[in-house]
């Protein structure tokens, strides 16, 4: 089977075995997250030797064409020299500028970043913890708007990187961050386009900066904003969007409610459920898809047979890490 070669030393693979398993099952220290190609946490270059097309998928032109690649998405068929990743995909420095509670669960941090140069309300960035251990947090900042990146932050239980977060990060502190990363993104194409967007709990942070940047370009189609947890502690931001929703004609917020009867004006039921009822004749729409896995692989393909096109249904499924 292929050698792999880092730092000098010599790794055999096995059959069926990516990059990333077969230096992680040796010991190897190598970050990761996702483990799907995703997050780009695992991204290395490789010195020596072609890697296979599908492990470049969704990386830059310029960083494909230096021989990047996702160690865990590679399944090598020759042998390869491989290196850690250099300057190009290097890590920023970011402060801490305010953590403050969203909800029970949620906490929304705001980091100052001189470096981030552009990026895109929706996209996400890598947070590290230390050397070794980074996740994703989506953007619920947009940058002609808010001064510094926000993030909405949910405490998983037993969270490695949640956990810190929550209970040991603090304002003033120093964190590596990665660059913007993602496509799921508003892009001021067609102002007419109706916008469908959905995200359950902390799914709502993209959604967040997509919906404000969409209104600051000027978008005059309508903009339905589904935002869904289990209970109505789990909502956050109502105020505000109900706000935006009061100042934008064309804007629509949904806060729905799945496991309990809701009081005031929460609609009852899954986010998915109650926007097909309340919307049809998708063909047209441009839909974002933010939150748990499972809802953003189902809701695709429903939205999908009511008449909404792949190519206009942009999701980031926030998949946690298998390592
Ligand atoms: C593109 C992308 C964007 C993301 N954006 C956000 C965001 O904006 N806000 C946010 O809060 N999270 C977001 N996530 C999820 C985030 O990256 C982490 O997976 C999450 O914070 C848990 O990491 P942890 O280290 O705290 O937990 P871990 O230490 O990895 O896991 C602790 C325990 O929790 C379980 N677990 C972890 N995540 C989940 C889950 N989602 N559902 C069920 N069980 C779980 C694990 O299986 C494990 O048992 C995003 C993920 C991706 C891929």
């Amino acid at each position: 089977m292929p050698e792999i070669i880092l730092d000098d030393t010599a790794y055999a693979s096995t059959t069926g075995e990516t990059v990333l398993d077969t230096l992680t099952r040796n010991g190897a220290t190598v970050p990761s997250s996702c483990r799907s190609g995703v997050c780009q946490t695992c991204l290395m270059r490789a010195v020596d030797g072609a890697v296979p097309p599908e492990s470049q998928k969704g990386l830059k032109d310029t960083l494909r064409a230096r021989g990047y690649f996702l160690a865990c998405q590679c399944m090598p068929t020759e042998a390869l020299r491989i290196e850690r990743p250099g300057a190009e995909a290097r890590r920023l420095a970011a402060k801490v500028h305010a953590i403050t509670p969203l909800n029970r669960e949620i906490v929304s941090v705001a980091l100052e970043c001189s470096d981030m140069g552009d990026y895109r309300a929706g996209q996400f960035i890598n947070v590290f913890k230390d050397d070794s251990l980074s996740r994703s947090y989506s953007l619920a900042s947009a940058p002609a708007i808010d001064p510094h990146l926000t993030l909405h932050v949910r405490k998983m239980e037993n969270g490695r990187v949640s956990g810190w977060i929550h209970e040991a990060l603090r304002v003033g502190d120093q964190v590596a961050i990665s660059q913007p990363l993602g496509e799921c993104f508003y892009v001021p194409s067609d102002p007419e386009q109706p916008l469908l967007l959905m995200g359950t709990g902390s799914g709502l942070a993209p959604l967040y900066g997509i919906i404000r940047d969409a209104l600051r370009h000027g978008h005059r189609g309508p903009i339905h904003l589904y935002h869904g947890s289990g209970h109505k502690h789990g909502l956050y931001l109502i105020d505000e969007l109900r706000a935006l929703a009061r100042e934008h004609a064309n804007v629509q917020y949904h806060p729905c409610v799945s496991r309990e009867e809701p009081s005031e004006d929460l609609r009852r039921g899954r986010v998915v459920d109650i926007a097909l009822s309340d919307l049809t004749a998708l063909a047209y729409w441009r839909v974002f898809l933010c939150g748990h896995p499972d809802m953003v692989q189902s809701a695709k393909k429903r939205l999908y047979l009511a008449g909404a096109s792949l190519k206009n249904i942009y999701a980031d499924a926030f998949i946690h890490s298998a390592a």
